[in-house]
């Protein structure tokens, strides 16, 4: 009998498949189990090919009876290997369950449940002109065909979603629903439950494997007709996938900044694009890169401008705190307006990016500074768990009680965090509640649903938190934010960190006035004169972004050129200078600008330095082929060898 021949795409590090026989007709996409050196390696066939002269190894085992991947999954998934330049066994691998990326499992039908029943709830609202347009627009899409929903802040997007998937629904097709970070955002679980009720699964990180891969069976069964899942859900398979769904989408955490490099944004649009099906992308603060495709008429565009409450949107004003006394990294003025809201029974939040007591820990007779010896980072002071606190690494160091270098008893802090704030706030309002959420008040199991349930009950209070607190949430009875760290964003090098800042700032400012339309955000500033900030005080996203996108077109900056990163790290900078310097002499300054190296943001990580080397071409193609050359050469060059090297298409941390 005949042999088959087969691409096979083995789980391991290496950038390209390999050819194997077998007996047996197998679909590509199938798990198998093959010989990798003396070792089973788990492999998934890619593609079956005609003859071949070359010697194989046999297939030993097909693990399943059916695909795990659909032929034009396949494809998408090649592709994505090919633009993010990550090894084919690994882009794969990532989106197996985890159950299934050993061949000792094998793929069972046998706890198959029934189809969960639709439950048509009548729908809870009547749709305002403006969504019933949306509605109706989005409705008419057909094939593939990328859209915008720019909505502002309390637009009530989330009710244009659930018609949308509804009419789905009624033609038997599923739809796949990305959301950045569930956890942090129960009311739109919440809200697509209610409509649709057990025909919804969820796929993300906080849910154990086994319900995961159950989410992941029964969608793929079609079992359930809508998913909601994270960045990791963005290959989810359904019978009929009709529409996909990025909420959130300028978000920073759709993309993977370990291993697989990918956005699942713009894997979920090529998805999209290969299944000729709609996709809907949702935010009141789009990134850069989608608002330069609407420019360009590559996607459409659908407004939602006017808030649901008809409030007028908070007042933006800003504090300029150069020759300001600060007390924990709150100005008089911004004190005064607490108390002044505090006292008309409204709720003040207080937006402030790090947690912990203090971000610094030094010695104010000599130098030193309280440092991770496995990372250089500053050590940030935790005052509950009396500890110096590695933010990279989670190293725990006790607190000295004087200076380890000099023995001097001059330790102070520099600077505030969330701790602090929080017992200085306490200190000046004793009877008021104050809620303080970042990752350190919400690592148990629903920390988070407390927390909010009992800012919903409070009438005046405080709120205090880090980014956790600004992404979706609806606060009524807010009517005061203080930002008070958004210098960092403003003076910034870096192209992503002003996008980021502007984006933070539109949506903190969303979560206030939605009760009576008074509510105002005061922005602490040592920069009060900076043009981008005196745009974003006007309160409109649209003109901030417009002139940011005008002046990257005037430099050719992303989005207007590509970007790309070769990440070297080791334990020696020096390895990691020489590898990039050498790597950066064959490059042709014609065709890209290449800086560096340089070394990373966060430089040294757990004993290993990081640095970079940045590469900016005018097109996609330009970037993908001079990257495609890097990498030949890097994988024959044995220098490469004393460096892990990984390469970052698209970055959005630096
Ligand atoms: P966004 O996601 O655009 O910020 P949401 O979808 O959270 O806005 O909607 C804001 C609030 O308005 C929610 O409390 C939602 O339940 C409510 N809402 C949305 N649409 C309507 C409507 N047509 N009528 C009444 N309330 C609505
Ligand atoms: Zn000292
Ligand atoms: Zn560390």
């Amino acid at each position: 009998m005949n042999n088959f021949f087969y691409n096979v795409s083995v789980a391991i590090p290496l950038r390209q498949t390999f050819t194997y026989h077998s007996k047996q007709k197998i679909i590509p996409g199938t798990r198998v189990a093959v010989k990798f050196g003396s070792r089973s390696k788990l492999g998934i066939v890619t593609e079956e090919i005609k003859v071949t002269t070359i010697q194989t190894k046999t297939i030993h085992q097909v693990l399943d009876n059916e695909p795990i991947f659909s032929e034009v999954e396949l494809k998408i998934l090649a592709w994505a290997s090919d633009y993010y330049h990550h090894p084919i066994g690994e882009v794969l691998g990532s989106f197996l369950p985890t159950n299934l990326r050993n061949i000792k499992t094998v793929l069972d039908d046998m706890d198959s449940v029934a189809k969960v029943e639709i439950e048509n709830n009548p729908f809870q609202k009547n749709l305002t002109p403006q969504q019933t347009e949306a509605v109706k627009t989005l409705s008419e899409l057909r094939g593939f065909a990328p859209t915008l929903l720019y909505g502002v802040t309390g637009s009530g997007k989330t009710e244009v979603y659930i018609r949308c998937i509804q009419e789905q629904l009624l033609q038997q097709k599923s739809v796949l629903l990305l959301a950045p970070e569930i956890a942090l955002t129960p009311q739109l679980e919440q809200r697509v439950k209610d409509q649709f009720g057990p025909a919804v699964g969820m796929y993300h990180s906080k849910m154990t494997p086994a319900k995961r891969y159950k989410a992941w069976k029964q969608f793929r069964a079609g079992e359930i007709n809508i998913l909601i899942g994270t960045r990791s859900a963005a290959m989810m398979s359904a019978p009929k996938l009709g529409l996909i769904i990025i909420d959130e989408e300028h978000d920073a955490s759709y993309k993977q900044h370990e291993g697989f490099k990918f956005s699942a944004r713009d894997l979920a649009i090529k998805r999209a694009q290969m299944l000729k099906i709609p996709i809907i992308l949702g935010s009141a603060t789009p990134s850069l890169r989608t608002l330069r495709l609407v420019d360009e008429k590559k996607f459409g565009l659908i407004k939602l401008t006017k808030r649901i409450t008809k409030q007028n949107p908070p007042k933006f004003s800003i504090l300029d705190i150069n020759e300001t006394p600060l007390t924990s990294g709150l100005a008089p003025q911004a004190i005064e307006a607490i108390a002044a809201t505090l006292k008309q029974q409204k709720q003040a939040m207080i937006f402030i990016n790090r947690r912990g007591f203090a971000p610094q820990f030094i010695c104010s007779s000599c130098a030193w500074r309280a440092t991770c010896n496995s990372c250089d980072s500053s050590l940030v002071l935790h005052h509950h768990l009396e500890r110096l606190i590695c933010h990279r690494c989670d190293s725990a160091f006790g607190v000295p009680s004087d200076c380890p270098s000099c023995g001097a008893e001059q330790l102070a802090i520099v600077g505030t965090g969330t701790e602090q704030l929080e017992i200085t706030l306490q200190e000046l309002f004793p009877q008021i509640s104050i809620f303080r959420m970042d990752k350190d008040s919400t690592k148990k199991a629903n920390s988070m649903e407390l927390l909010l349930k009992a800012i919903h009950e409070s009438k005046s209070s405080i709120l205090i938190g880090t980014q956790m607190l600004i992404k979706g949430h609806d606060f009524p009875n807010l009517e005061l934010v203080v930002a008070i760290d958004v210098d960092q964003g403003v003076t910034s090098l870096h192209p992503a960190a002003i996008e980021e800042m502007g984006q933070q700032l539109i949506q903190v400012a969303g979560r206030a006035g939605r009760s009576d339309g008074n509510a105002l955000v005061l922005v602490q500033s040592r920069y009060a004169q900076d043009k981008n900030l005196l745009q974003l005080k006007k309160g409109n996203y649209l003109n901030f972004a417009k002139s940011i996108l005008a002046e990257r077109k005037a430099l050719n900056q992303p989005p207007y050129s590509f970007e790309a990163i070769i990440k070297a790290a080791s334990p020696k900078t020096q390895t990691n200078i020489d590898f990039l310097d050498q790597l950066k002499k064959t490059i042709d300054t014609k065709r890209c600008i290449a800086v560096g190296p340089i070394p990373a943001m966060q430089a040294k990580v757990r004993g290993s330095y990081q640095h970079h080397l940045v590469l900016q071409a005018p097109t996609r193609t330009d970037l993908n082929s001079l990257l495609q050359d890097l990498i030949n050469q890097l994988s024959k060059n044995k220098s490469s060898n004393k460096v892990r090297w990984s390469v970052d298409v698209d970055p959005v941390e630096f």
